[in-house]
């Protein structure tokens, strides 16, 4: 085994791992990238399979930053499409609007059922101003804005097959960064004006790079991978060695061989409950504890060729109901042709799962075999055009916003707050539900605090 040492380490190739090691070598730092992976950009990766390119679940570019759109442009040297988005959700046997827009809202549920949404929102909509009702819980959160109607018919069953929980057991956050506007008018507005604003859940726009979202990454990659720096892919981080607030070193593997890792400062952007089991020595029982309190979900691919020109024109469908095996689907081509071939189109379907459920552990074949089954149900398409089948795993996909996580977290950020060569960073890292956008933001500005 033997000890290198560099001046900056970066756990995680993903956009996190990335985006601050582009900063940090742009300045004059050495730095080695260890991604246990043998590819860069994590979550935001893409895979190619036969010709065909597909994110895992679909990945579009949107900011109300200028600066972080100007950014991914600098790197990507224009090779960016500015599309607009069309997405519906499945109701019942109806496939309408996402988000909704009132027409689609009334010709969809009729004139009777329609009223009924409008007049819950109008009456929670008065409650809460005589009340100021807030609330902590995702469920609390959308009743009090959006009416109980609305709340059952679209939020509720979506994200709990998102988060595997019921909404009463889910934080308000949830709300804030998913659904992002205050309420059903602004909702309607939003999705009537077409308006590009705060909310990314309503943006009418979004940029999206033709060769598929892992470019990103890769592009970021190609930057970083010069002169002495490194990105070490296939390599875990086993242990992180620290002593008197400071971490020392590395224990990383690949296959047989082992290094130690020596570096003057440590940023870490893989999972954050990941990162407190490999503390040597290991950190005090009630951080441990606090660790096992916040957990992420799961996400499995199912990723499809299918001998057909195309199957919708849709970015996005979304699918609440709990008796469909999967949340969400979309179509390649409708993101960019270059993602295609052969006069083919292609489906990326999402399940959400917990790490080592059934559904993560299932076979690709009986989890395939399921979403064609429920793919040709629904007249999607059918089980004799799907061509070729590949599925992807990402144990840590979303943040879970259980009640009350903020307080875990609190306590794991609080004692790596003391360690001071580590820096914590990224969605993944820290615990966000955080778009590209805002990983790419946070980092530029943690390099900037560490080059002054
Ligand atoms: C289904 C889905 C759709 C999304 N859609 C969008 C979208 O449309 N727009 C948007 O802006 N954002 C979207 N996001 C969010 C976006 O993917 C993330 O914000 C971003 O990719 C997070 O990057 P990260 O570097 O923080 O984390 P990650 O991508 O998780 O990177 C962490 C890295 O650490 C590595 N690692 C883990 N353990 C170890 C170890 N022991 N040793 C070494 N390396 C290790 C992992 O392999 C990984 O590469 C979506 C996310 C999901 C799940």
């Amino acid at each position: 085994m033997k000890a290198d040492r560099r001046s900056v380490a970066i756990l995680g190739a993903g956009i996190a791992g990335l985006s601050i090691a582009c900063e940090l070598s742009e300045n004059g730092r050495v730095l080695t990238v260890v991604e246990k992976s043998p590819f860069v950009g994590g979550i935001a990766r893409s895979v190619e399979k036969d010709g065909f390119i597909f994110d895992l679940g679909g990945h579009r570019i949107y900011s109300d930053k200028k600066w972080v759109i100007e950014k991914v442009k600098n790197i990507l040297g224009g090779d960016l499409d500015l599309v607009s988005r069309k997405s519906r959700i499945r109701l019942g046997e109806r496939f309408i609007d996402y988000p909704p827009k009132p027409l689609s809202v009334l010709s969809s549920f009729g004139l009777w059922e329609g009223t009924n949404i409008l007049a819950s929102y109008i009456s929670s909509a008065v409650k809460t101003k005589v009340n100021a009702q807030k609330g902590d819980s995702f469920e609390q959160w959308v009743v009090s804005r959006f009416g109980t109607k609305m709340y059952e018919i679209f939020f509720k069953p979506y994200t709990e097959k998102v988060c595997g929980l019921p909404c009463s057991e889910i934080s308000a956050d949830w709300g804030v960064k998913r659904v992002g506007v205050e309420s059903l008018l602004q909702a309607f507005r939003k999705a009537l004006f077409q308006a590009n604003g705060l909310s990314r859940t309503y943006a009418a726009q979004f940029y999206y790079p033709r060769k598929g979202i892992g470019t990103i990454a890769a592009t970021m990659a190609d930057k970083v991978n010069k002169g002495d720096n490194r990105i070490l892919l296939g390599w875990e981080v086993k242990e992180v060695r620290w002593q008197q607030k400071a971490i020392e070193s590395l224990l990383i593997a690949n296959g047989d061989k082992q290094e130690e890792l020596v570096a003057d400062r440590f940023i870490s952007t893989i999972p954050l409950t990941l990162l407190v089991s490999l503390m040597r020595p290991a950190l005090p029982p009630d951080i441990l504890e606090a660790a096992l309190k916040l957990q992420y979900r799961a996400l499995v691919c199912i990723l499809l060729i299918v001998d057909k020109e195309r199957i919708t024109d849709d970015h996005w469908i979304y699918f609440p109901d709990k008796d469909i095996v999967f949340a969400r689907a979309h179509e390649p081509r409708n993101w960019s042709e270059e993602l295609v071939r052969d006069g083919r189109t292609s489906l990326c379907v999402e399940i959400l799962c917990s790490k080592d459920d059934q559904t993560w552990l299932a076979t690709d074949e009986i989890i395939t075999e399921k979403v064609v089954a429920d793919l040709s149900n629904l007249g999607i398409l059918n089980s004799d055009e799907v061509m070729g089948s590949f599925v992807e795993r990402i144990p840590y996909a979303y943040p879970l916003l259980k009640l009350g996580y903020q307080d875990h977290l609190a306590e794991l950020m609080g004692c790596f707050s003391q360690i001071e060569n580590l820096h914590l960073i990224g969605r993944t890292g820290t615990f966000k539900y955080w778009g590209m956008d805002d990983v790419i933001e946070e980092a530029v500005l943690a390099a900037n605090k560490m080059l002054r």
